[in-house]
């Protein structure tokens, strides 16, 4: 029996509160051994603390080191950072891991089993971007810069490797623009070859730039296995590969550091069906299930899995975006008939 471990828990907001009461509610059934410590953080959190990412929140993060979040609005306006930025960064939530896997049938797609993992604090997101006056025009230049750094290139793309290993993957395919950003995306490509050399014969390497990559998942998606790459081509390529299998309802993330993990749904807090209980609350249930098996319990990330696959498969149970009608409380009344 696993010790019971402490975990911060934030709903988020607009249909994070229906979806996290689903999984909470399948998490408790499977016998999960989370202690979960509720915070806020997002525009409720602004509304009734008066920060969207209050002290507390971050020290329950920084002491549990375990995080399962709902979607945050960001407030719009300036002087908002991104609350998810801002816990990335704060925590070096280095690496993004986004799996890809064809569960419901009938789709475009049968055969879509990937993963991709995204650098997460570096590249174009350090977001370095100015005007520049032209005559009487302040703003006449956008301009804008980012940067890689050669240890965290190494980091990432080792990490793609380790997660090959670990998950019995076979093939590594580093994704960059070094053809045009011979510096920043070059500096990427050239210190992930070196990491791939550490691991030939065992996993293997293969090379693709951006937009080839961005033609040929739309294409041949099955001929991917794991893909790595920098921070902005990550985040496009992984809301592409979420719309090979269903869109963003079937799409979880887990952002990993050295001593942190906060898993979450791929989408937003989706105001236009929030409080209306009809949302797919699976992407979340999915980041539950890799945060089971982050903590050791792939017996009951497979248990959880295998639920979710019964009830989109067999039992057709399947949200408005899903094309189906059920609601998130039938979907969560589903689940729980099949994982018992
Ligand atoms: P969104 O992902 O919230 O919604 C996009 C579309 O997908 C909407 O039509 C929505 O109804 C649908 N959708 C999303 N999740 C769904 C689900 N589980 N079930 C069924 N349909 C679903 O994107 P948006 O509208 O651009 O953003 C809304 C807010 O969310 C913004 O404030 C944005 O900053 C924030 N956001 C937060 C995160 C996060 O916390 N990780 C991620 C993306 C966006």
């Amino acid at each position: 029996m696993t010790d019971k471990i402490p975990a911060t828990l934030i709903s988020g907001d607009g249909i994070g509160p229906e979806i996290m009461a689903s999984v909470t509610t399948v998490l408790d059934a499977l016998g999960a051994p989370f202690v979960w410590d509720h915070q806020n953080a997002g525009m409720g959190a602004l509304e009734n603390q008066g920060s969207a990412l209050p002290d507390a929140t971050l020290d329950s993060i920084a002491r549990t080191g375990l995080v399962l979040k709902g979607p945050l609005t960001t407030p719009v306006g300036k002087g908002f950072r991104s609350i998810n930025v801002t816990l990335r960064q704060q925590f070096d939530l280095y690496a993004n891991v986004r799996p890809t896997q064809t569960i419901v049938p009938g789709g475009r797609y049968s055969n879509v089993d990937l993963v991709v993992i995204r650098e997460n604090v570096e590249g174009l997101y350090a977001a370095m971007e100015h005007y520049m006056r032209v005559g009487d025009d302040p703003e006449a230049v956008a301009y804008g810069a980012g940067f890689n750094t050669r240890a965290e290139c190494n980091r990432i793309v080792r990490f793609a490797f380790e997660y090959a290993v670990k998950n019995g993957r076979k093939k590594v395919t580093l994704v960059h623009k070094a053809n045009i950003l011979k510096i920043l995306s070059g500096i990427f490509l050239h210190e992930g070859r070196r990491v791939a050399a550490e691991y030939e014969g065992r996993i293997e390497l293969e090379e693709r730039i951006v937009d080839a990559c961005a033609m040929e998942l739309v294409i041949k998606p099955e001929n991917y296995d794991v893909i790595v790459t920098t921070n902005l081509f990550g985040d496009i390529l992984s809301d592409l590969t979420a719309g090979l299998v269903g869109g963003l309802g079937m799409a979880p993330g887990a952002n990993i550091g050295e001593k942190m993990a906060v898993f979450e749904a791929v989408h937003g807090s989706a105001p236009d069906i929030a409080g209306k209980g009809v949302a797919n609350p699976l992407a979340l249930m999915m980041a539950a299930s890799m945060m089971l098996a982050h903590v050791g319990r792939q017996d009951l990330s497979a248990r959880l899995d295998g639920g979710m696959k019964q009830i989109l498969t067999t039992d057709g149970i399947r949200t408005r975006d899903l094309g189906g009608t059920a609601t998130t409380e039938d979907v969560t009344q589903a689940l729980l008939r099949a994982i018992h």
